[in-house]
């Protein structure tokens, strides 16, 4: 592990993420975060299959599954309560087709446990409170609750501080947006009703809407809009009932209150999420309406793009240049999120007319379009989510069911005559060539990454040779053909594809693309 250049503020899920996405990568970093524990409270729910998948890639999936519950769809009702949409999660063309609900403390006790493994230790009690940067590095101050004071400097800081975020604010990072003119209820209750278990039920009345998202341990989140007022104390179960009351479905009895809170809500987002040496992640970058449970999934996405960048700069295996590709693919994403996060808020609250009219009769009849309720499942769950446009993707000209730049779909690959996914192999550290070749050796491609890429051949015949994974379902063929070869990126996306002939090229080409040092210039650099 390499050590001392990287400090990450802030140990929500965004800098648990980061931690682990870096040290996935062989690089720790100090993390500090001014609070004395961990947020004890539910807040954000929902894990995106995306999410789950990087969980995968992270070899932690199974410790957040087991804690959460999968939701396999949502219920969308109308003011004479009849049923008007019904949405699916169960085609989702991943292993997670669904949506888990878990509260964001449970998430986060998962993450932590898994930094912990990996060696960081999170410096609690310890509050950023200045930050001066140049190109050559970022001087800090930290502060403890005992009134230590340390000031330190590091190559790079990561602020995950969140939405009122400090390294936002000090480093000139406008966050641009709007306030809206309403407040959220959240309330954790049990409810019971003869509803469908396991699916989310959203209703709409002319006051607004309550949403009852279902919960581990047999509660529901409740979700509601009203008027914003002056700061009221967190709701109670007084007027849960009565929001349901008025609200909800005719059939329900609703008790046993373990959280709840009002929560305003922002749209907000920076201009780019890079100021020199200091990176903006989650909630510190962007904010938004918790309609499509997208707030903590996007941190997550931002950290795994973000982690291996940073690690090969770290590791003086590419040049800073590298670095820029963070804000470039992850600020479109999140423009796009706070436009349908926002979209979908105005929707649902009907808050005029037009969009009641909206909701109750053009909805219903574009879900009802299979192509376009695919469409909108894959952007919630972020599977949809993909950088084609980045300038560090190679485009592709070839025949193929996804394009470079968007995450690699999962597969299953025999390995001696057992089955192995390929979320699973691409769990070591670096980039992972995928050669799909009957016959192919050229020992020379490893040297370009300078060992940073392990490289997996796939045979579609059993035979006596070094045979290391087999196609044995036909699964890797229908994927990707034949006689070609597919650079992963260790976030899970695709960099790059070529013909099995153009493989030396195809990895020259992604390097320079990606500012991979040339190992002569490298071992200069390091004398000096
Ligand atoms: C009441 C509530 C309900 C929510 N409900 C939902 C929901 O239903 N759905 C949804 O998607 N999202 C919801 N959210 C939003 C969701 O919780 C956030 O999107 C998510 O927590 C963002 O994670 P983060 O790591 O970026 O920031 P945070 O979780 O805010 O973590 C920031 C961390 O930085 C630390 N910190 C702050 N300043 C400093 C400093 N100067 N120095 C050191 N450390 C610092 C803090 O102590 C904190 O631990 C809710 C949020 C709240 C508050």
């Amino acid at each position: 592990m390499i050590e001392g250049s990287v400090l990450i503020v802030g140990s929500g899920p965004s800098g648990l993420a980061a931690a682990i996405a870096l040290g996935k990568q062989g690089v720790k970093a100090r993390i500090v975060d001014s609070a004395s524990g961990p947020a004890e409270s539910s807040r954000a729910l929902a894990v995106q299959a995306r999410s789950l998948e990087i969980f995968d890639l992270w070899g932690i999936v199974d410790d957040v599954t087991s804690r959460g519950l999968p939701m396999h769809g949502v219920r969308l009702y109308g003011e004479d309560k009849r049923l008007l949409v019904q949405m699916r999660l169960g085609e989702l063309p991943t292993r997670y087709p669904y949506m888990l609900s878990l509260p964001q403390s449970e998430t986060e006790k998962v993450l932590i446990d898994h930094v912990k493994e990996l060696g960081f230790n999170i410096e609690r009690d310890t509050e950023l409170t200045d930050i001066d940067f140049d190109s050559e590095g970022c001087m800090v101050k930290l502060q403890k609750s005992n009134g230590e004071q340390e000031e330190a400097r590091f190559q790079w800081v990561i602020g995950c501080d969140g939405a009122h975020s400090t390294v936002r604010r000090l480093s000139h990072a406008e966050f641009e947006g709007k306030e809206y003119p309403q407040q959220f209820l959240l309330a954790d209750v049990r409810i019971n009703w003869p509803l469908a278990p396991n699916e989310a039920h959203i209703f709409t009345a002319p006051e607004g809407i309550l949403a009852c998202f279902p919960m581990p341990g047999g509660y529901y989140r409740v979700v509601a809009n009203k008027p914003k007022g002056e700061t009221e104390p967190a709701p109670d179960i007084d007027e849960v009932r009565r929001l349901m009351t008025t609200r909800g479905p005719k059939e329900f009895q609703v008790d046993d209150l373990k959280w709840s809170s009002n929560f305003f809500i922002h749209a907000r987002l920076v201009e780019s999420m890079q100021r020199g040496r200091v990176f903006l992640v989650g909630d510190a970058a962007h904010i938004h309406s918790p309609a499509l449970g997208q707030g903590m999934n996007t941190g997550i996405q931002d950290a795994a793009n973000l982690g291996w960048k940073l690690a090969l700069v770290v590791k003086g295996l590419a040049s800073e240049a590298l670095l820029e590709s963070y804000s470039n693919e992850r600020w479109p994403v999140e423009r796009g999120v706070l436009s349908q996060t926002d979209f979908t808020t105005r929707v649902m609250d009907g808050e005029n007319r037009f969009f009641a009219w909206l909701r109750d009769l053009i909805a219903p009849v574009i879900l009802a379009n299979k192509r376009v309720s695919a469409h909108v499942r894959e952007l919630v769950s972020e599977l949809a989510v993909g950088y084609t446009d980045s300038p560090i993707v190679l485009p592709y000209k070839g025949d193929l069911p996804f394009k470079p730049g968007e995450r690699l779909p999962d597969a299953t690959v025999t390995k001696n005559g057992h089955d192995i996914r390929l979320y699973e192999l691409l769990r070591d550290p670096g980039h992972h060539l995928l050669l799909m070749a009957d016959q192919w050796t050229d020992p020379q491609v490893t040297a370009i990454f300078n060992g940073e890429m392990t490289v997996h051949s796939i045979r579609r015949k059993t035979s006596d040779e070094a045979l290391v994974l087999q196609d044995s379902k036909g699964e890797i063929v229908s994927l990707f053909g034949w006689d070609c070869a597919c650079l992963i990126r260790p976030d899970g996306y695709v960099g790059a594809v070529s013909g099995i002939a153009d493989v030396g090229s195809m990895l020259e080409e992604y390097s320079r693309k990606i500012h991979v040092i040339p190992t002569a210039m490298r071992s200069k650099a390091s004398l000096m």
